[in-house]
């Protein structure tokens, strides 16, 4: 897969991708990651990028045109499995259900706003759809491209170690957290590690898996668990409901 990312901060990607999963995934083949640096479609000394917002306020807004440049001439063709996203604020929040959406794409181009944020035009005219990573205002869009890469590179087939790591974790199965984990020592300062996690029964170590990371799902996530639009809940509640009726386990 090819992620492009358009920003005025090149340099700022120096760091995030060359460590871990992503930077093994990256030598090897797997994905490609290209940095474009906006101002190389900028014409004028200055290399202007931005520039002050009609009807007046605060600030400066990226302009069209540079970014609508960019992205002709990174793709000339708009082809079927290439998207382009733009990070704003305003934008559908990221998950995990996007992430296996983009993991699907040939191409994810990702436009990082500064400042003010970007002309409506290129949100309107320019790329598919506006991307949020949370509900709050960042300085620009780098590190949300930087969280959206990592988080689809590691779903790409062959970048995790084994294919089941991507399948039994947070927000995956069943939309549930993850359960919890342990390793060496089995004592630490007198806290134990969970009985059944060393009793070597699989089928005892996997309700108890299961168990907990509802547990944690309902304490920690609620949401989770209540969210009706999600197809995978239903399974879970009822399988929560069971194990309620079961096991005598309660939500706090
Ligand atoms: N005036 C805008 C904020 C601009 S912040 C507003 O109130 O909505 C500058 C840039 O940072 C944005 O253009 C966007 O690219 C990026 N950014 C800020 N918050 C973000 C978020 N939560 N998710 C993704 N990108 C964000």
């Amino acid at each position: 897969m090819i992620f492009h990312i358009v920003t005025i901060f090149p340099e700022f990607f120096r760091g995030p991708f060359e460590h871990g999963v992503t930077a093994k995934a990256k030598d090897a083949g797997l994905l490609d990651i290209r940095i474009h640096d906006l101002r190389d479609w900028t014409f004028d000394r200055h290399r202007t990028v931005d520039d002050r917002p009609f009807g007046g306020g605060e600030g400066m807004v990226l302009k069209c045109e540079p970014l609508f440049l960019a992205v002709e001439s990174i793709w000339p063709e708009r082809k079927p499995g290439q998207r382009a996203a733009l990070m704003s604020a305003q934008g559908r929040r990221f998950d995990q259900a996007m992430a296996r959406r983009f993991q699907e794409l040939d191409e994810l181009l990702i436009v990082c706003g500064r400042y003010e944020g970007v002309d409506e035009r290129v949100a309107e005219q320019l790329v598919d759809e506006e991307v949020s990573i949370g509900d709050y205002v960042l300085s620009g869009g780098e590190l949300g491209a930087a969280v959206i890469v990592d988080c689809v590179a590691r779903l790409l087939p062959g970048v995790l170690g084994h294919p089941d790591s991507a399948v039994n974790e947070s927000f995956s199965a069943g939309n549930r957290l993850d359960c919890p984990q342990y390793t060496r020592p089995a004592d630490f300062r007198g806290w134990k590690v969970p009985d059944t996690l060393l009793s070597g029964n699989h089928e005892e170590i996997r309700k108890w898996r299961l168990r907990t990371a509802l547990e944690k799902t309902a304490r920690l996530r609620p949401d989770l668990l209540g969210d009706p639009v999600r197809p995978d809940n239903r399974k879970l509640d009822k399988e929560h409901e069971q194990r309620v009726a079961d096991e005598g386990y309660r939500e706090e």
